[in-house]
């Protein structure tokens, strides 16, 4: 099912189109401005649900609604991120609350005196196909109006705006954003209740600014806008890609922390109240101190494995000793013995070494060439003299020191 809001993502990025509606990712979070923005609209409508069946409410009463309401929603989200960092909660709670003050001081001339015959506030439609019969597909659609006044002689569908910065008049007749009350025009008239109206009027109210814009919406425009949205859906049942966009509008994207197009660092400095982006950093942290802490520690092991090795020199001439710990439960045994260490790689020696055991056939018997592999098999093996004068040629004595660690054998 189409909407305008599924429409305008796909045409301001379609990544996020792909995540939002096609994978269906979502998060347990909002942003304040779209928070605000529909406690402003449920207060509203809550004022009009009031007019229509009782009276209408005094300022204050409404205020200490829009108060109710933002308290009871705030607790609901796990989440409600703020973009803009001079700003806080408070304020954006003042924006608000300037809203509605706005709204009801501007209308209240004909809230008093209310000439509609009847009102529809928070009204859904849809249709199973919103193309004319000449089109070779169908496009479900559906959209919400904020409110639909119906009078003996028009009906008009008025849409409430929070945005921070208001449209031009110019902005209202050409951009595709504010083709959504026109689109809606075709809705209501698919609808029964609207049969037979003539003349549709749609009103927008940029309540920050205390900002009113209205206009009869005409049959080509409405025919225009039919036609960009077929556009559109053909475009996105030939899409494979989703290519993201990058734009301001990413800073109000939930998908930003899945969005190939930014780092760690920038999805760290863009949500320092998102617990869940900053797990990285505060993980790399305890990652290097904990490095740092093994680097401090291996080389307290050396130190002391040279003050053992030392100790054993000193106390016994023999190749193998055993030193018990003090808690007489474990102890360590220390072995010094003598290994033939091969020439390193790179080495012209070892180059020399490796052609000469290809000419002798036995190549596949050393082809791992390490002195551990050479020093097993002259221990296990008994390498025949030749062999071991071989190896002699090539290889150097050197001291090796193991220290192992056990239990003490209970006798
Ligand atoms: S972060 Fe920006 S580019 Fe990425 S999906 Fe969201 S809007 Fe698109």
């Amino acid at each position: 099912m189409w909407s305008f809001s599924r429409l305008g993502t796909f045409l301001s990025c379609k990544r996020q189109f792909k995540y939002r509606y096609i994978d269906k990712i979502s998060y347990d979070e909002a942003y304040i401005e779209a928070f605000m923005g529909n406690i402003v609209h449920e207060t509203l409508d809550r004022l009009y649900q009031e007019l229509k069946i009782k009276e209408l409410i005094p300022l204050e009463k409404l205020e200490a609604l829009y108060d109710r309401l933002w308290h009871e929603k705030f607790v609901e989200y796990k989440e409600i991120k703020i973009v803009k960092e001079d700003r806080d909660y408070g304020d954006y709670y003042n924006i608000g609350l300037k809203c509605i003050e706005n709204y009801y001081n501007e209308n209240l001339e004909s809230l008093k005196d209310p000439k509609f015959k009847f009102i529809y506030t928070e009204t859904n439609f849809r249709t199973a196909n919103i193309l004319p019969k000449s089109s070779k597909m169908k496009v479900a659609f559906t959209g919400k109006v904020d409110r639909i006044d119906v009078y003996d002689d028009r009906i008009e569908i008025h849409d409430y705006k929070t945005s921070e910065s208001p449209p031009t008049e110019l902005d209202i007749n050409t951009k595709f954003d504010y083709r959504q009350l026109p689109i809606y025009k075709k809705l209501l008239l698919l609808d029964y209740r609207f049969e037979g109206v003539k003349e549709i009027k749609v009103v927008w109210h940029f309540l920050r600014h205390r900002l009113k814009y209205e206009k009869i919406v005409k049959d080509e425009e409405l025919e225009e806008t039919v036609g960009i949205i077929e556009k559109i859906v053909k475009e996105e049942n030939k899409e494979q890609e989703y290519i993201p966009t990058k734009s301001m509008l990413c800073n109000w994207c939930s998908y930003m922390k899945i969005c190939p197009l930014f780092s760690n660092k920038e999805l760290v400095d863009k949500n320092s109240h998102d617990p869940d982006i900053q797990e990285g950093p505060r993980l790399t942290r305890s990652y290097i101190e904990l490095k740092k802490e093994e680097k401090e520690i291996k080389e307290k092991i050396n130190d002391i494995k040279e003050k053992l090795v030392a100790y054993s020199e000193k106390f016994s001439g023999e190749p193998m000793y055993t030193i018990e710990s003090e808690d007489k439960d474990q102890q360590v045994t220390i072995k010094h013995t003598i290994e033939k260490r091969i020439p390193s790689s790179g080495d012209p020696l070892r180059d020399d070494l490796e052609k000469r055991l290809k000419e002798k056939g036995v190549w596949d018997e050393f082809s791992m060439l390490s002195s551990r592999s050479i020093n097993s098999k002259m221990n296990k093996e008994n390498l025949s003299d030749e062999m071991q004068e071989f190896f002699d040629m090539y290889t150097e004595d050197e001291k090796v020191v193991e220290i192992r660690q056990s239990k003490v054998k209970k006798k």
